[in-house]
């Protein structure tokens, strides 16, 4: 059985959930973009709690986390949530062995009528122009019946299922608010921002529903794997996806690996999405040399939303030379326009449609998709897109290809073969690029490389300069 589970598995992918826990390989170490965040996450993070203990010196900061004292610091959270502690910052909910939560929300804050509701600090912007209505409270109010901002919100569901997640969890030890269940964000606008879990919704249900189902699914990946390692007969719930999550996942080698075997799934095909790959399945489409083999001049019928399905049917009893306009009914005059322009006028035409592609529901993407997939399994380096006769592509008098000296070789894209305008004096051509060291102002200058000790003698001297 799966061990209790923080928030964060809800809204990672799935097969991260399962990865974390058969653990195939050796992770991928936090990349230092990610460490930064990390970093620079936690430094937001105390100074807004150092701003609210300021402004809130009855507040009680629970001890902090160790790797042994998880227990102690779940009993200090709910004695000081007993004993009516208006604010407590950094505390730890008693663990829900039934539903299996664990989770650490930054704030909890006393509700009027009783109970508790979780806060978490973010260090990214919350409120938006044509985001969702919200609530605003300031740092020294802090409550919700303080919040007397109205305020357009992000939709950010990584924090809906973060808050859903301690809502459940207050929910389980009997201390959550009674009334609506609220949440709130604290941004770098430094607002406490509350969020109705039952109002907003996702996909068209309350964001709490969604969390729910979608952290029970995690609950069963994590229960297979469990079993799967028990017993290698039992098959793993999911395989990978490729989604915007993997840039950073510490499986993504891992993931890649399979994702690219045979002719590749579909999944890392530019612009698809979950839903549309989905699609693919459900139409047979299971890897990238049958998306290739779809046919593009259907797929942008389909794409125009011409239903080509009566079409398709009448196929097999009409005579061919019955006119489009009887098939697909008189009034569809923007779709007999589009199979016009594309050259079908009777029944007979239709027989060059592909029907595995006429059978696909309205996809905007599909003609794209097709090309995509062609251009990865072809043999050339580089495709032209369709409709694309000459390449023209602007350039400065100087610029600088990093990522091409990276690879050591190949042209950026499009540029049909070096002819780029030189500097008066300056022979054309591409030159060797080395990152130097120095200062965010000093670095990406174009000039030779230096050493880290004299890029700090230049600079010393430049800040002499400029203090004469
Ligand atoms: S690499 Fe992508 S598909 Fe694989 S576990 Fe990570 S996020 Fe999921």
């Amino acid at each position: 059985m799966a061990k209790p589970q923080g928030g964060y598995v809800a809204k990672k992918c799935p097969a991260r959930a399962q990865w974390d826990t058969v653990r195939p390989c050796e992770p991928l170490r936090d990349s230092p973009f990610l460490q930064r965040l990390f970093t620079r996450g936690r430094e937001f993070e105390s100074g807004v709690v150092a701003q609210l203990l300021e402004l809130h010196p009855d507040a009680l900061v629970v001890t902090q986390r160790t790797e042994q004292n998880g227990a102690e610091r779940e009993q200090e959270t709910l004695q000081a949530m007993q004993d009516g502690v208006p604010l407590i910052l950094g505390g730890r909910l008693p663990a829900d062995p039934v539903s299996r939560r664990v989770g650490e929300p930054d704030l909890l804050v006393a509700a009027t009528g009783g109970g508790y509701r979780a806060a978490d600090v973010k260090r990214h912007l919350c409120l938006d122009i044509d985001g969702i209505p919200a609530c605003c409270s300031s740092l020294d109010g802090v409550a919700w019946e303080t919040a007397d901002t109205p305020a357009s919100a992000r939709k950010r569901k990584d924090d809906l299922f973060q808050l859903a997640h301690y809502q459940r969890m207050l929910e389980a030890i009997g201390m959550a608010a009674p009334g609506a269940r609220l949440g709130a964000i604290i941004g770098t606008e430094k607002l406490v921002t509350w969020f109705d879990l039952d109002a907003v919704e996702l996909s068209h249900e309350p964001v709490i529903d969604v969390y729910d189902s979608e952290f029970a699914w995690r609950l069963a990946i994590i229960d297979i794997a469990n079993e799967h390692l028990a017993d290698p007969n039992v098959e793993l719930a999911v395989g990978p996806v490729r989604s915007a999550e993997c840039g950073e996942c510490p499986w993504k080698d891992w993931c890649r690996a399979i994702l690219e075997q045979g002719s590749g799934d579909v999944s890392p095909v530019p612009y698809m999405t979950r839903k549309a790959r989905g699609i693919h399945l459900d139409h047979g489409t299971s890897d990238r040399a049958a998306l290739a083999g779809l046919d593009y001049s259907t797929a942008s019928l389909v794409a125009a939303k011409v239903d080509l399905t009566p079409i398709m049917d009448a196929l097999d009893f009409e005579p061919l030379d019955t006119p489009l306009r009887g098939v697909i009914g008189k009034r569809r005059y923007r779709q007999l326009e589009k199979l016009n322009e594309a050259g079908f006028f009777v029944l007979g035409d239709a027989r060059k449609l592909c029907p595995r592609t006429a059978g696909y529901p309205p996809m905007g993407g599909l003609p794209g998709q097709i090309d995509q997939a062609w251009a990865v399994l072809g043999d050339a380096m580089v495709y032209r897109r369709r409709g694309v006769i000459n390449i023209e592509v602007p350039r400065g008098d100087v610029d600088r290809c990093r990522r091409r000296e990276r690879r050591g070789g190949g042209l950026p894209l499009g540029d049909p073969g070096h002819q780029r305008a030189g500097l008066d004096g300056i022979e054309e051509g591409y030159r060797p690029f080395r990152q130097r060291k120095g200062t965010a102002r000093t670095r990406g200058r174009t000039g030779p490389a230096r050493t880290g000790t004299q890029a700090r003698t230049a600079r010393t001297r430049a800040g002499t300069q400029r203090r004469r």
